[in-house]
């Protein structure tokens, strides 16, 4: 029987908000690859082989799944979110690269999920309606010179900013000082928003400014939007959104 690698998203949380795709290749697999944290939201599924493993091991993880689906097993590997950001699917790509893996021996299909960002966006209201950048902050993959070098780069171009991994244990002051180049670079009556376990029991969403923000309410479980200029809040209902138009009269 010939093998198959499925690469998908959970979404954010919420039952409701996995994709009927993603439901279908989970219900079709044999072997379900991923973080022990995901395999959780995927245990009810009978008939299964699960493969849980720890959130640092993604290139095993990844020739786990490879090696799998080379035997003749249908493999599915789940992230949070969407699998191609910050998660399993550059991982998969990275080792099919190295082993040079052809098509024919093995398709891979990536079923897209519901992102972070793009879930915290909506209960919000509309804050990513213009241009808008991505820094991942957690310095295991890159230099932090490179992350403190992006985040100045962004901030001048005015773009509303997402920060995925802000924050760990080993990580705790990083955030802060990132505040700190943030103030130098922008205005800081700029919106900052703490979107916590989006769709999740524990939601919770704070929001404050540049000036107030505390980089010590924030964990890894936290997606941090710091608003453009034009970022704004209405009042009355709270809904926060960044209008379309830029450098131009409204029509
Ligand atoms: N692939 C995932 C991101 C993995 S990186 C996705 O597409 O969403 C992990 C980071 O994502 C966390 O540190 C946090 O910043 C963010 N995140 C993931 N799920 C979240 C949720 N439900 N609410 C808020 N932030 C979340």
């Amino acid at each position: 029987m010939k093998g198959s690698l499925t690469i998908v998203g959970l979404g954010p949380g919420a039952a409701e908000l996995v994709t009927p795709a993603v439901t279908d290749a989970l219900k079709h697999s044999t072997d379900i690859v991923g973080y022990s944290k995901y395999i959780d939201r995927v245990r009810h599924a009978r008939g299964k082989s699960f493969h849980p493993s720890d959130n640092r091991e993604e290139i095993d993880r990844a020739e786990l799944s490879i090696n799998l689906a080379l035997r003749g097993k249908k493999v599915v590997v789940v992230s949070s979110g969407d699998p191609g950001v910050f998660a399993m699917a550059s991982a998969i790509f990275e080792v099919v690269d190295k082993r040079s893996i052809s098509k024919e021996d093995l398709p891979i299909v990536v079923l897209p999920g519901i992102t972070a960002l793009l879930a915290a966006s909506a209960r919000l209201g509309a804050p990513i309606g213009h241009d808008f950048c991505v820094i991942n902050l957690s310095d295991n993959l890159k230099s932090w010179d490179i992350i403190k070098s992006r985040v100045i780069a962004a901030a001048k171009a005015d773009f509303v900013i997402a920060f995925y991994n802000p924050r760990s244990k080993s990580r705790e002051n990083q955030l802060a000082e990132i505040y700190n180049i943030l103030r130098e670079n922008c205005n800081s009556d700029r919106l900052v928003i703490y979107a916590n376990s989006v769709s999740t029991k524990s939601e919770a969403i704070f929001e404050t400014t540049l000036s107030k923000a505390d980089a010590s309410l924030v964990s890894m479980k936290t997606l941090v939007i710091i608003g453009s200029s034009s970022t704004k809040k209405i009042r009355n209902t709270g809904y926060i959104y960044t209008p379309r138009y830029s450098g131009l009269e409204k029509n």
